[in-house]
């Protein structure tokens, strides 16, 4: 494959030029297995790590490589692994907040053109959901294609098609049938040589025969690498970047189709655009759409053009994206005061070493 088909564009070669220069060569990371990375070259696929020097100036782990990374790589023949010294700015990224007690940003995928929601026609559909994962898209800089899979199990596609219009302006809706590989045209339509695309949605809504369906007869063995590890044993990894010949490349990783809540109000803003509307309407600014005179919400919920549900959910989301914000802020000013803390003791090392010599 050639760059192009990669994805690569002028943009990524303008971020590249002083990579250039220092004479490394640009890979897109295809998989991550602990400290390995695999990447896609002019070459073919290489084994890499990220150098000394990158590990020691990355700051969180969100400024390592993630799946979709565009990166800079110094060749290293004689010990037969390259080394990554860079990543490219990214175009789209896709996160969560990791688990544990820490919230620390971890980067599920990048630099996705488009992303397919996913939902089921059956008796699984939900708008509401397909409103937080446009929120979660909306946020990551991809652009939204939501797909509803399982037409043949609907007999009232057209009213489905209408529910899910209203919580999503302008998204393009494509109602597909994976079994019965009905309507994949249109998600190819979404499709192109360069393209990144990936998949969200609930377990069971079908992404994985959809993705199938695109793979067609190829499947398993565009997937799998086989290496040798560290000890000379055969492993065999998956690759989730995965080429579709003349169509582009998707990104299928485990992260991304549970992803949690990583959204500021931004994104929140731009999927209830609706809402943000009536809000700025109502006669006072601090409004709580409570008992106010003069509310544009409660009017909007009464007379049946805003549904009371569509509003719940839009409260409960601000709340989730305020409590994350909360808890980033706090984690920020502790490490602002450790690194005073570090900055200290050092001023007062400097003094000592100063009096000694
Ligand atoms: P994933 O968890 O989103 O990857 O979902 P899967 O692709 O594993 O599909 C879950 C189940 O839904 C499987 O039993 C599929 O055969 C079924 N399924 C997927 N697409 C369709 C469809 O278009 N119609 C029907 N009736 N079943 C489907
Ligand atoms: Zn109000």
């Amino acid at each position: 494959m050639n760059l192009e088909e990669l994805g690569w564009n002028p943009s990524f070669e303008a971020d590249f030029g002083e990579y250039r220069q220092r004479g490394l060569s640009p890979g897109r990371i295809a998989c991550q297995q602990k400290d390995l990375y695999q990447v896609y070259g002019v070459d073919g696929t290489m084994s890499t790590e990220v150098s000394g020097n990158f590990r020691h100036n990355a700051r969180s782990k969100a400024d390592f490589p993630a799946v979709g990374d565009w990166v800079a790589i110094r060749p290293c023949p004689e010990e037969s692994k390259a080394t990554i010294q860079a990543v490219l700015p990214r175009r789209s990224v896709f996160s969560r907040k990791s688990a544990g007690a820490r919230t620390e940003e971890q980067v599920l995928a990048a630099n996705i053109d488009t992303v397919f929601l996913v939902s089921g026609l059956d008796n699984e559909f939900r708008p509401r959901r397909i409103e937080r994962y446009l929120t979660v898209a909306w946020d990551s800089g991809a652009a939204p294609v939501i797909v509803l899979n399982k037409a043949d199990l609907c007999t009232d596609i057209g009213a489905r098609l209408e529910e899910v219009e209203s919580v999503a302006f302008g998204v393009p809706v494509c109602a597909v049938s994976a079994t019965e590989k009905q309507g994949l045209d249109a998600l190819e339509s979404h499709l192109g040589v360069g393209k990144t695309v990936a998949f969200l949605g609930s377990s069971g809504v079908g992404k994985s025969t959809i993705i199938n369906a695109l793979l067609g007869a190829q499947r398993q063995e565009v997937r799998a690498v086989r290496e040798d590890d560290s000890r000379g044993r055969h492993t065999t990894s998956y690759r989730e970047l995965i080429p579709l010949p003349g169509k582009g490349l998707l990104i299928d990783t485990p992260g991304m189709r549970e992803i949690q809540l990583w959204t500021d109000e931004d994104g929140l803003r731009k999927s209830f655009e609706d809402i943000e509307a009536l809000v700025g309407s109502c006669r006072f600014r601090n409004c709580a759409h409570q008992k106010e005179p003069g509310c544009a919400v409660r009017a909007a919920i009464e007379n049946g053009a805003l549904d009371a549900k569509r509003y719940r959910s839009y409260l409960k989301l601000q709340r989730e994206v305020r409590f994350l914000a909360a808890k980033q802020d706090q984690k920020a000013h502790l490490e602002e005061k450790a690194r005073r803390k570090e900055f200290g003791r050092m001023v007062k090392k400097m003094k000592k070493d100063y009096k000694k010599g």
